[in-house]
């Protein structure tokens, strides 16, 4: 492409079977460590790095201390026992200061690459002293030729490998194929600050053949910078883009339906809520549409602010659409807005897949002209709604067909469900409405700069006042029976409780009968009380209906699957069971306990977890210590990584080969700096001039 990437060796994009030295089967294994180019091998990293520049002796050797020991092999057998059902391969390793020994269950086989007298270096943790052990240690031979360079005295690299691929035999390759070679990596960006991370060409050598500890850490650095900035300057290009493009419409209202709604709603809202509110009536009123992410923990009354929000766009002659995760958390939002927007004469429409109040919005939808639909364009007048409904919906309000006219304002709740894509299609029914995401996943700091980080971001910290207490419960299965007995307790003073299934939702019908069993386990243990089953792939009216039994107590027990874990808001139930809690992630958890404590009466979580997993039970512990959303899920995102962080794998990020969103904090703050100042630089569009700093 450019005249530095001419230069190079081979073009990065080249199949690695191309490549001198390395075959079909190579290729193949290689493919296996999901490097098909050139330049997926430059990249590829290392496990992590071996300091052999000085060799830990045998007899200094501390317990549970991982370390690499030099020395010949003195010793060696095969053990078998249980009628050779049970094996045990054994090495005895002496390097003038005392004995090592490595073992290897069930891996007879081992025996045949090793023999008394080889010299190997050995890397593992001591986990005995009498004698001297190690399980599975990694080992390679040591062979004292012109090789010694990459593989002895210096940090060398340990990669990942596959069947067929060994330590020694990557590591030379990569070492000529690298470090012999003159690459010339161009800087995607040049003339951009790097606040003293080293250029790519450095990185490249320093991920591999670092020569201390700090050139490696700087060349991930560097590498994982990269990817973070790539992407921010798509955010941050994008939200500019938009900027230019948009104005915003006037939204901000005229209070003539907020001020007896405020007073009817039977609370004062918290100073949080206002507080929250004036910025929403700032951006609402403001030269550019709103991009503002709410972020609330569970119960600290989003869906008040939508409504406010709502009424602001309504009394300024605008149309709002609300769009909710699930069906049943868009019923409860319909059933909600209805209560407090009816009485003010204001339309709402039900826009579900199974649920539709309207159908006169079935249309073909015109494309988006910059004026917007307020002009009246190709949509027939008669077609479109007149100004000022809310439309309450799940994803159905974002299908093709449907037009929404005059609209002011989007309302996302529950945005973790949701994709980057589907906010954007959602966004672009009207022209530039003003967008409103609210979450209750409390999100880390990293993945919201890189989710959302063209988002202003609004934060409710503060609960209402006169909530009951909830307390977390960690349990063993065999408290159960205490546990029935303590619901039983409950439901007789007059509460209603949770049950939580761990069912994977859509899954197969096996696990329906499973859960079929469980509720008549749940009937057998809370007799006389009336137990409920709510899963996703319940009709919309049995869905209705029970929702409606629960919330008016005519059911006391509700058995559910996660779908209840956004939004349900019944202030009765106080209890909250989960059975196999270890299943859940932390964040997901706290997200349940979110439907309880929302009354004045105390509320109980009990989380069971089987006492095969101790490790879980502590776990879950930092639940039962903190209440605060925060806490758990940077918890959560450091204990499980990103990628089981609720719905993220549907969120639209790009997989960082380098960034680690549990722990790069700094970096990506830098990238996302780093990106906002370049997008803003005075001349753009001349990338061999750096930038003036001035
Ligand atoms: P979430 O933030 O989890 O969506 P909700 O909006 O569902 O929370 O609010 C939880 C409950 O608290 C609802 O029953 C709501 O009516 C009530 N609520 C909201 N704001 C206040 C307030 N300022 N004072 C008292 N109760 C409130
Ligand atoms: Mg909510």
């Amino acid at each position: 492409m450019t005249d530095a990437q001419a230069a190079l060796p081979l073009p990065l994009e080249t199949p690695l079977h191309q490549v001198r030295g390395v075959g079909a089967e190579r290729a193949s294994q290689l493919g296996r460590l999901k490097c098909q180019t050139v330049e997926d091998l430059l990249w590829l990293e290392p496990r992590r790095y071996e300091d052999r520049r000085r060799c830990c002796t045998i007899a200094d050797l501390r317990l549970e201390q991982p370390a690499v020991i030099r020395g010949k092999v003195v010793a060696m057998g095969v053990k078998t026992f249980r009628q050779h059902s049970k094996s045990v391969f054994e090495l005895v390793l002496d390097d003038g200061t005392g004995r090592l020994h490595c073992r290897w269950w069930n891996q007879p086989y081992l025996e045949r690459y090793y023999q008394e007298g080889l010299e190997l270096l050995v890397y593992g943790r001591l986990i005995q002293l009498k004698p001297r052990t190690m399980d599975r240690p990694e080992v390679e031979t040591v062979e004292d030729n012109d090789e010694a360079a990459i593989h002895l005295h210096r940090i060398v690299p340990v990669y990942p490998l596959t069947e067929g691929l060994s330590q020694r035999w990557l590591r030379t390759f990569l070492w000529r194929f690298i470090m012999e070679q003159p690459w010339r990596l161009p800087e995607p960006y040049p003339g951009l600050p790097l606040g003293g991370l080293p250029s790519r060409a450095d990185a490249l050598r320093w991920l591999h053949f670092p020569e201390t500890d700090t050139a490696a850490r700087l060349a991930r650095n560097r590498l994982a910078f990269d990817e973070f900035f790539a992407l921010q300057l798509t955010i941050q290009g994008r939200r500019k883009k938009m900027q230019a493009a948009a104005r915003g419409l006037p939204c901000a209202g005229d209070n003539r339906w907020i001020k007896p709604w405020l007073a009817g709603l039977g609370f004062k809202l918290t100073e949080a809520q206002a507080r929250v509110l004036r910025e929403i009536r700032r951006d609402l009123g403001g030269a550019l549409p709103m991009r503002r992410l709410l972020q609330g923990d569970v119960g600290s009354g989003k869906t008040v602010v939508a409504g406010a929000a709502a009424l602001m766009a309504l009394e300024s002659g605008r149309s709002v659409a609300l769009m909710a995760p699930t069906e049943i958390l868009a019923e409860q939002h319909y059933q909600t807005f209805q209560r407090w927007f009816g009485p003010l004469g204001i339309p709402v429409q039900l826009h579900t897949g199974s649920r539709k109040t309207t159908e006169r919005n079935q249309l073909e939808l015109a494309p988006a002209s910059p004026a917007g639909a307020a002009a009246g364009n190709s949509v027939p007048a008669a077609a479109t709604s007149p100004p000022g409904e809310l439309y309450v919906g799940t994803h159905a309000l974002i299908t093709d067909d449907f037009a929404i006219g005059r609209l002011g304002l989007v309302v996302i709740d529950e945005q973790h469900k949701f994709g980057v894509v589907q906010r954007e299609k959602l966004v672009r029914k009207g022209s530039y409405p003003h967008v409103l995401v609210m979450t209750a996943t409390p999100i880390p700091r990293t993945l919201g700069l890189t989710l959302y980080g063209d988002l202003d971001v609004s934060v409710i910290d503060q609960s209402p006042a006169g909530r009951g207490r909830i307390q977390t419960h960690v349990r063993e299965g065999s408290a159960l029976p205490k546990v029935w007995e303590f619901i039983r307790q409950k439901l007789a003073e007059g509460r209603q409780a949770y049950v939580v299934y761990p069912l994977v939702e859509e899954s197969e019908k096996v696990e329906l009968k499973a859960v079929t069993a469980e509720l008549q386990r749940l009937e057998q243990n809370l007799a006389p009380w009336r137990v409920g089953l709510l899963h996703g792939r319940l009709k919309a009216p049995e869905k209705d209906l029970l929702m409606r039994q629960f919330r008016e107590n005519q059911v006391q027990i509700l058995l559910a699957t996660t779908v209840i874990e956004v939004g349900v808001d019944v202030p009765n139930a106080t209890i909250l069971l989960v059975e196999n809690a270890e299943r859940f992630g932390l964040a997901q958890l706290h997200q349940l306990r979110g439907r309880i404590g929302r009354g004045a009466h105390d509320a109980h979580c009990i989380l069971v977890a089987s006492a095969r997993t101790p490790e879980a039970r502590e776990r879950l512990q930092i639940l039962a210590e903190s209440a605060d959303g925060f806490r758990i899920a940077e918890a959560d995102l450091a204990l499980r990584g990103p990628g089981d962080f609720l719905g993220l794998q549907q969120s639209g990020l790009p997989p960082f080969r380098f960034g680690d969103l549990a722990r790069d904090l700094k970096l990506i703050e830098f990238a996302r700096q780093t990106a906002q100042d370049w997008l803003a630089r005075p001349v753009p569009s001349a990338p061999l001039n750096p930038p003036s700093t001035a």
